[in-house]
């Protein structure tokens, strides 16, 4: 049991541990806390959307819908890796569930089946909305993944909590399946795994990153993975796309265009040799013709 964070030390949690935390519009004040007590809080819970789309998925989650007002949970996790900000205080994610649950998440005993919806898990628990289609297909990314985990476990380390802590909603209300669907080179979401990877995470120091651990390394360098919430595409992004290389002598525009982008130089590239076997065999057609001249020049003579 305990008070729940405010949303300056929610959002310092988050950045300690290494999350890409987004504030959105006026998350620190929107809430749902008058219909309800929000805490004392006892656990985080994890979702699926069952949308795509990041800016869509956010707006969701913040406004709610013609049934669910919003915000329909605290953090709203893109597959990009950011975590976008919609609540600090009691939100609509959890709705009714097993009060056994929440005693052995208190406990942080092992779980019970969730069989009874007989508890307001929404004054509760912590929500995170993973967007995720949620049919089975739709894949969460590493990096996604990752930042869920670094998000359960910021609360957890805030709160002085342990992976027990950590549960998914379809551990807590019958009937919900979330979360569920693959997980980038891990198999299907299991919140048994995902809570092993909570607590990993809290063996370390906040800024600790998995793969970057050697324990031949000082701990200083340990702690820092300058890699850490960078997609792929950001790291294509800033090698092919950023203008940095000299631009060739003898470019039409090199006056007004003095540097160029690594992929400039790959297309004009292969601008230049996707024509030459043309040119060669254009070049071999007239050597053949030389010799046969030449041939016929010394029968002459
Ligand atoms: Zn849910």
């Amino acid at each position: 049991m305990a008070t729940p964070l405010s949303a300056a030390a929610f959002l310092a949690a988050l950045k300690a541990e290494g999350c890409k935390a987004v504030e959105y519009r006026s998350w620190r004040s929107h809430n749902r806390n008058h219909v309800g007590s929000w805490g004392p809080v006892n656990g985080v819970m994890i979702h699926h959307t069952v949308s795509s789309g990041e800016d869509n998925s956010v707006a969701l989650c913040y406004n709610g819908h013609a049934n669910l007002p919003g915000p329909l949970c605290h953090t709203v996790g893109g597959k990009s890796g950011k975590l976008y900000m919609v609540s600090a205080g009691r939100a609509n994610h959890a709705g009714s569930g097993d009060d056994d649950v929440l005693r052995a998440v208190t406990n942080e005993t092992a779980l019970p089946a969730d069989n009874e919806a007989n508890t307001d898990g929404n004054s509760r628990f912590y929500g995170l909305e993973i967007v995720n289609l949620g049919n089975g297909k739709d894949q969460y990314p590493a990096v996604q993944y990752d930042a869920a985990v670094r998000w359960a476990a910021a609360l957890c380390r805030a709160h002085g909590w342990g992976a027990g802590s950590v549960i998914g909603h379809k551990e807590w209300q019958p009937g919900k399946i979330d979360p569920y669907g693959p997980v980038e080179g891990r198999g299907s979401f299991d919140m048994t795994a995902f809570r092993r990877d909570v607590a990993e995470r809290l063996k370390h120091p906040a800024s600790w990153s998995a793969g970057s651990s050697n324990t031949t390394k000082p701990p200083a360098q340990q702690e820092e993975d300058p890699m850490a919430g960078f997609s792929k595409k950001d790291i294509y992004n800033a090698v092919w796309e950023t203008d940095a290389v000299a631009a060739p002598a003898d470019a039409p525009d090199i006056k007004t265009n003095k540097t160029w982008q690594p992929q400039s130089y790959l297309r004009s590239i292969y601008n230049s040799v996707v024509g030459l076997p043309k040119v060669l065999d254009a070049l071999r057609k007239d050597v053949a013709a030389l010799r046969a001249d030449v041939a016929n020049l010394k029968k002459e003579s």
